[in-house]
């Protein structure tokens, strides 16, 4: 077993770990960050990157007014009907500083596109991070190592050292299985991440059908929230969360994937999608599209069939097609359907899958983009022989469709992406106790350090991640001002 001393710990090293701490080392703190995974990545890393943000250059640029007070009536309008208690300060703070946040990620090296339009938002306000959201890391690790932060991966909190009521360090556990203790003489920053891969913390809160669904993080464990509880802390809006989502299994690695990260990539795609004629732009964005975002309803509604593994049927609740399917044997399926469905989705309105209002992505899209996951059979038991299927079955689910050929897409999955149960945290990032008083020592930030916001829509998350984390940097070195 090891001791050693810093200022501040921060567990994890995804966004808001990372501009925790870089904020507090830039306070002049001393600062170790532990990252239970072997990189640094998180679900920041696993995102589709988008930021949603008021009063930006890249909204001044394309001539749109906005202002972080229209931007908060806006987000109350994505959360209407949740039937939960919103915490309106925290809301205040996101809406006012996101804008700053996006800046401080591009004196970082980020580059974004954008703004995109989301309805029920009045202005585009959705700003698009390129070439992915592995730039995220490079930049804010980059900054790190720059300051001086030590970034430790491969180690694991498993729980805090409490002295006379104060948290006054960490335990932690390494890939070879040692315990180490770590003392933080102002305290540890919770930048844990959510649960969307916990089984048990996924129990408390929701039904079978989300606890049998997939994480895409699967280290999104929930750890702070756990740690923080067993010093007397709680969680708020536990049962708050994105339902499954049908996705496509991941795609083998392409050249979208095998971008370097860095500034000057970053730099270069921004230029060229404020520059290029769309048509030039098209193809990065439907490979994006094709490998990173999920089926939508309209196939569906187009008459496909989501079916198990055997062929038979699932059935499709329009508002969380993903509901069911997480219940079945295999907890995977596929999307099959007939020529006539496969007509409609080859144009507008009927697409695969989209980018709210940045591109959409038709059938021919994934067969040329996706063909580890594009089928197509002459006669029903071809394509039962292509995805797996028992033709008897497979042909009872198509019923009454008589139009070959036959398409399948799949294998998919009901992901969860995220949750919402964050912890109880006053304005200045402190975890607060079952007395609603801070325990002293003790921050989160990101999703960990929720609060009871609620955060619907496009590119919030990340927006809270890069906001709450700067802040809980500067509140634990004292410097937070608001
Ligand atoms: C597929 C997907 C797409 C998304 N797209 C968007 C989007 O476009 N826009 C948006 O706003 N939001 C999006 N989100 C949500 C957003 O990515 C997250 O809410 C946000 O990144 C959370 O940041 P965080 O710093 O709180 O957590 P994370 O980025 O998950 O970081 C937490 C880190 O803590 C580490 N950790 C966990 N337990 C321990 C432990 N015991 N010890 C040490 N380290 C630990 C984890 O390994 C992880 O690296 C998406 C999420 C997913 C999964």
């Amino acid at each position: 077993m090891s001791d050693s001393r810093v200022d501040v710990v921060v567990v994890g090293a995804g966004g808001s770990g990372l501009a925790a701490a870089i904020e507090a080392a830039r306070a002049g703190g001393r600062v170790l960050v532990l990252e239970k995974g072997d990189r640094v990545r998180g679900s920041t890393g696993w995102s589709v990157g988008s930021l949603s943000a008021s009063g930006t250059s890249h909204q001044r640029r394309a001539g749109i007014g906005d202002q972080p007070g229209h931007h908060f009536e806006d987000l109350g309008r994505f959360n209407a009907g949740k039937g939960e208690v919103d915490n309106l300060e925290l809301r205040q703070i996101l809406v006012n500083e996101s804008a700053a946040a996006l800046t401080w990620l591009e004196q970082l090296g980020v580059s974004f596109v954008g703004p995109s339009p989301e309805p029920p938002h009045r202005v585009p306000r959705m700003h698009n991070v390129v070439p992915s959201s592995a730039a995220f890391g490079v930049c804010l690790a980059r900054e790190c190592a720059r300051l001086g932060v030590d970034i430790r991966c491969g180690v694991s909190v498993t729980g805090l050292i409490v002295e006379h009521g104060r948290v006054r360090g960490v335990e932690a556990q390494g890939a070879d299985g040692a315990v180490q203790t770590w003392r933080a003489e102002r305290g540890v920053v919770l930048a844990a991440g959510d649960f969307s891969a916990s089984r048990e913390m996924k129990a408390r809160y929701f039904g079978q059908e989300v606890v049998e669904a997939d994480p895409v993080n699967p280290l999104a464990t929930g750890d702070a929230q756990r740690i923080a509880e067993a010093v007397g802390a709680r969680i708020v809006n536990g049962r708050m969360g994105n339902p499954p989502k049908l996705r496509f299994v991941p795609a083998p690695p392409g050249w979208l994937q095998r971008l370097p990260a860095t500034p000057w990539v970053g730099r270069i795609m921004a230029l060229a999608w404020r520059t290029l004629p769309q048509w030039v732009v098209r193809p990065f964005v439907i490979r994006f599209l094709t490998t990173a975002l999920g089926p939508e309803a309209t196939l569906f509604r187009c008459g496909a069939v989501l079916v198990d593994t055997d062929g038979r049927a699932v059935p499709i609740d329009p508002r969380n097609t993903a509901r069911h399917l997480p219940l079945t044997p295999q907890r995977m399926g596929h999307i099959v359907f007939d020529a006539r469905c496969a007509a409609q989705l080859r144009s507008w309105p009927n697409f695969v899958s989209t980018a709210p209002g940045v591109a959409y992505a038709y059938l021919d899209d994934y067969r040329r983009g996706r063909p580890d996951i594009y089928r197509e059979a002459n006669t029903i038991e071809a394509l039962a022989g292509l995805i797996g299927a028992q033709p008897d079955l497979l042909a009872a689910s198509l019923g009454e469709r008589t139009h070959g050929p036959w398409f399948a897409l799949g294998p998919v999955r009901g992901y969860v992406t995220l949750t919402d149960g964050g912890l109880a945290v006053d304005t200045r990032h402190r975890v607060l106790g079952q007395d609603n008083l801070p325990i002293e020592g003790l921050y989160a930030a990101g999703s960990a350090g929720q609060g009871g916001l609620l955060i619907e829509g496009h590119g919030h998350h990340l927006g809270w991640a890069f906001v709450s984390g700067r802040r809980a940097g500067r509140s634990i070195m004292g410097i937070l001002e608001n």
